[in-house]
């Protein structure tokens, strides 16, 4: 009998051991639904999206939510469904004040997350920052730069230094202010988040991209394609030292299609860092998924378990921000944090005050820092749960399996496919055809697939370009990509064909994706978030 049981067994075993991407994968996801909510449209309501999409101007950041029948891809910030866990901590959030029970519990969960030496035994020292979302921290970050040490810098002195940079990377910096002749400093990252280098860039700071030369040469086969380029920040730190406050590695990389940085590339970083007596700052958003990526593509971490290797690469940082609307699991909230014996609180203590002071100013006591109590306790849960192997697992391979449903209808994507989201290149995607950057041809791709039902989101000329002096000029190093960022615990594979489906017909009609025209707000900063735009007829057809 026994004999019979572990022959089914057997077989059992290899029925449900097909690799995640492949067309029979019929693996039981790790959790089931607990509460479903019905949508308020459906896919046949084309008419109706036909008008919204005219009154939004075709920007998907004004088109209803609710209106989206499909997959809303828009961002994977803030729209995770949280676990009955989670519920369960909201409905037992305390709502003092100051001091709150939750803000003891977060506490006690980064320490436990990303390492006990990060968190103060005293929980009155200034080193623990929460806030409302992590641009807020970023934001913090760089208003105190502004304030307290831009003025210490020499505007002449600081642009002598950058002259004997070579000439890539001295076009570089001096792109990406407004003011080169006033005082600036310069912060260099593997790539930065969109509201990072705006927060830097509007405080007169260089938010300066290296990413990694298997990045820019867009090499498939090397699996952490997010890695900064150290020789280029060797240069940059052998002429301008000076003028850098500090590095930071944004894991995964998002800007850079959403691609983990390897330990290898962290430890190297940090050296430099150790060489030239710099603080390494992250912007850890995806530190969960990174860290999975590292276990599955790092010799020598397969066997180690994912809270040790989110402690490996914390050991290498003085001071982390964190969206926790990301890897947090959570609907809102982010923290900065420093290390209180790292070197950024060795060097600058007179900036951990003034973070307090600009957080009490702007987001509240520091105990709550612009989020509910509750808030803070769902947060705590969502950082327990991020670490479960079997969530990450089943995460970062249902973004394959869409990437790889793409694939196979011809659609070019940046592979390997990131941890939260699916890119689409679009230069691949219009190689052949005869279009301009100044067509925006991504912004129709997006309002197209608004129409279909699904929405995603333009990262490329347009996001990321600037129009200046009556001419466009180009995100650099060049970006030109649609994103389709995939919520955590919300869509089953099904909605994401369906969505792959619609991308499909894209694909097969390309030609005849007409170009738009910018009806507003060209010249804006962070302009994607706020144009309108509308089809133009193609001359000629
Ligand atoms: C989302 C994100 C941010 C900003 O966080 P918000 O909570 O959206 O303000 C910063 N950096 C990266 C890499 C992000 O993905």
């Amino acid at each position: 009998m026994s004999d019979i049981l572990d022959f089914f067994i057997k077989q059992f075993e290899a029925q449900s051991c097909q690799p995640a991407g492949s067309a029979d994968y019929c693996r039981p996801r790790p959790y089931r639904n607990a509460a479903v909510r019905f949508r308020p449209c459906s896919i046949g309501d084309y008419a109706e999206r036909r008008e919204l999409l005219a009154q939004a101007g075709l920007n998907p950041f004004l088109f209803p939510a609710h209106k989206i029948p499909g997959c809303d891809l828009l961002s994977d910030s803030g729209t995770t469904t949280m676990t009955m866990e989670q519920w369960s901590q909201l409905l037992l959030g305390d709502e003092a004040y100051g001091s709150n029970e939750g803000y003891y519990e977060l506490r006690a969960t980064f320490a436990a997350v990303f390492g006990p030496d990060w968190i103060d035994e005293n929980p009155h020292r200034d080193n623990f920052f929460i806030f409302h979302q992590g641009r807020a921290a970023e934001h913090a970050l760089a208003t105190v730069f502004a304030t307290e040490l831009l003025p210490q810098i020499d505007a002449a002195r600081a642009k002598a230094q950058v002259s004997r940079l070579d000439a890539d990377l001295r076009n570089r910096v001096s792109k990406k202010i407004n003011r080169p002749d006033r005082p600036f400093l310069i912060v260099p990252s593997n790539s930065h988040f969109d509201t990072t280098e705006g927060n830097f860039a509007a405080a007169n700071i260089v938010p300066l991209n290296l990413p990694c030369r298997e990045h820019r040469e867009k090499d498939t086969h090397f699996g952490f394609r997010g890695n900064m380029d150290t020789a280029a920040l060797t240069e940059l730190l052998n002429k301008c030292r000076e003028l850098v406050p500090l590095v930071y590695l944004t894991i995964t990389n998002n800007t850079a299609g959403g691609q983990p940085v390897s330990l290898a590339n962290i430890r190297l970083v940090r050296e430099l860092c150790d060489r030239y007596d710099l603080p390494l700052f992250f912007d850890a958003c995806r530190f969960a998924e990174n860290s999975w990526f590292i276990k599955k593509r790092e010799p020598g971490y397969a066997e180690q378990p994912i809270p040790a290797i989110v402690h490996e690469i914390f050991r290498y940082g003085d001071g982390f921000h964190i969206s926790l609307k990301k890897d947090g699991l959570a609907n809102i909230g982010g923290a900065l944090v420093v290390r209180p014996d790292g070197r950024f609180a060795r060097r600058f203590p007179e900036l951990l005050e003034r973070l307090t002071d600009h957080q009490i100013m702007v987001e509240g006591h520091p105990t709550y820092g612009g989020l509910a109590g509750r808030d803070l306790k769902a947060i705590a849960q969502g950082l327990r749960t991020v670490l479960d192997e079997r969530y990450l697992g089943y995460r970062i391979e249902q973004v394959a399996r869409f990437g790889a449903k793409l694939v196979e209808k011809g659609v070019p994507i940046i592979e390997p496919v990131g941890g939260s989201a699916v890119y689409i290149d679009l230069d691949e995607f219009f190689a052949g055809t005869d279009v301009r950057d100044d067509e925006f041809r991504g912004i129709a791709f997006t309002a197209l697939l608004l129409l279909a039902g699904h929405r995603l989101c333009e990262l490329g000329t347009y996001a990321f370009g600037q129009y200046r002096n009556g001419r466009e000029i180009g995100p650099d190093p060049r970006v030109n990509n649609v994103r389709a960022a995939v919520p955590r615990l919300t869509y089953e594979d099904q909605d994401l064909c369906s969505c792959a489906a619609a991308i499909g017909v894209l694909k097969e009609y390309r030609e005849l994706i007409p170009p738009v025209e910018v009806v507003y707000g060209r010249e804006l900063s962070l302009r994607h978030f706020k144009s309108r735009f509308r089809f133009r007829e193609r001359p000629g057809r």
